[in-house]
């Protein structure tokens, strides 16, 4: 046992090592709602189903161009496009969670504990996962837009890949590194993910 990776455990001592994740998660999402209930709007506030709920973290990966969340790091996570880890660039992505699906909107999708990307949990199989096998889903169920306008704050050519299953960017003349072997390779909805 490396001493180094036991001690945040020992902080929080009912945390498994899989569980810490959600843990600090789970503090991001109510730090912004206190601030938000400290804010000078909070008087006139929308009622609380109303409060947008959005992850912040995820970010563009330019090596295998899926959608990594960055809560662990720079060069970390397995990457289908580089073995050192993802290596993220661009917009700061955040990512809506736990709202209704709509005709604009698909739930499902799940973080992967073992790769960090974003991947679609709404089939019998896990996909493909740059780790080895399928993703593995942790527990926040992010509602993703499509079909709707792409706007200054928002990017559009977010697609699921039938091969991995994760979401990749499909703007560029490249698909990126696919997990299975190849570039990614689209299907579906076209995706418009909020970003700051
Ligand atoms: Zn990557
Ligand atoms: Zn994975
Ligand atoms: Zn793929």
């Amino acid at each position: 046992m490396d001493p180094m990776r036991t001690t945040p455990a020992q902080l929080v001592p009912s945390a498994q090592p899989g569980r810490r994740v959600f843990a600090v998660r789970g503090l991001g999402v109510l730090a912004g709602l206190v601030a938000a209930g400290t804010s000078g709007v909070a008087a006139h506030a929308a009622p609380a189903r109303r409060v947008r709920a959005e992850e912040e973290g995820w970010s563009f990966c330019d090596r295998c161009y899926g959608m990594v969340h960055l809560y662990f790091g720079q060069g970390v996570g397995r990457c289908a496009g580089a073995p050192a880890g993802h290596y993220l660039a661009g917009y700061s992505f955040a990512m809506p969670h736990d709202v209704p699906e709509t005709a604009n909107a698909q739930a499902n999708w799940r973080a992967c504990q073992r790769c960090y990307g974003l991947f679609f949990f709404g089939y019998p199989s896990g996909g493909w996962c740059p780790a080895g096998g399928s993703h593995y889903a942790s527990g926040i169920n992010y509602v993703l837009p499509h079909e709707v306008a792409e706007t200054p704050k928002s990017q559009a050519y977010w697609r699921f890949c039938t091969k991995c299953y994760g979401l990749f960017y499909w703007g560029y003349p490249t698909k990126g590194a696919c997990p299975a072997g190849g570039a990614h390779e689209a299907a579906g909805y076209n995706f418009v993910i909020p970003h700051h």
